[in-house]
């Protein structure tokens, strides 16, 4: 019979009486670093919705889906964090940079992958001349912040900001301060389109034509 080497009796000897390197997980919690890069969580104050952590997702993990609908459009961002690599792009490309971090969230184990997503509504600003999508109204309010007085040069930022003045009930009797795209006007430009939210193409058209 082969006798153990003395460097592997030192070993096991020293194994014996160090303190253990694993966890007892599942009996108690593993605390990760604080640098640890797990499951993407989304701010719901911070995040305006915009979709560009959507374009730099380099799995698919998220998505984005626009519904429109006549009484409320809204924007649909999906977080699968079944195929989420935790890289980091979302948190690194974030608008606001701080609309989604990872979380030190690693136990995300299950059985059924249809309940590891996560999905997040925006209400969506449409042209009101044509009706196309011209993004989250919360992404416009926060444009306008963001540009401060230089926002005045484009009034579909000013209107989109009224119109969520009006309807934080701090503008005043409780009218409507934007219109819907179901309102919208005659096909031809109108001088008075220079007062309603328009997409990029008819804001061209506009100042084209009139
Ligand atoms: S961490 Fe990477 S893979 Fe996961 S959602 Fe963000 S960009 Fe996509
Ligand atoms: S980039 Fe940031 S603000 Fe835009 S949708 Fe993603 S998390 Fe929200």
């Amino acid at each position: 019979m082969r006798l153990p080497k003395l460097r592997e009796l030192k070993e096991a000897v020293r194994a014996v009486v160090s303190p253990r390197f694993t966890t007892r997980f599942p009996a108690e919690p593993c605390i990760v670093p604080d640098r640890y890069r797990g499951k993407p969580e989304f701010d719901p104050d911070l995040c305006v919705g915009c979709g560009a952590c959507v374009n730099v997702c380099p799995t698919k993990a998220l998505t984005q889906v626009d519904e429109v609908n006549g009484d409320r459009s809204i924007r649909k961002i999906t977080l699968r964090y079944d195929t989420c690599i935790f890289c980091g792009n979302c948190q690194d490309g974030c608008t606001t940079e701080r609309g989604i971090e990872l979380s030190n969230q690693w136990d995300l184990a299950g059985l059924d992958r249809e309940s590891m997503a996560e999905v997040h509504e925006h209400e969506l600003q449409l042209c009101e001349k044509c009706g196309a999508v011209i993004g989250t109204k919360k992404h416009l309010v926060w444009l306008y912040e963001k540009l401060g007085p230089l926002a005045y040069t484009n009034p579909s930022l000013l209107l989109a900001k009224n119109a969520a003045l009006w309807k934080n009930g701090s503008g005043g009797n409780g009218s409507e301060g934007a219109k819907t795209p179901t309102e919208a006007a005659p096909k031809e430009m109108q001088t008075r389109d220079f007062m309603r939210i328009l997409c990029p193409k008819c804001k061209c058209e506009l100042n084209i034509r009139l």
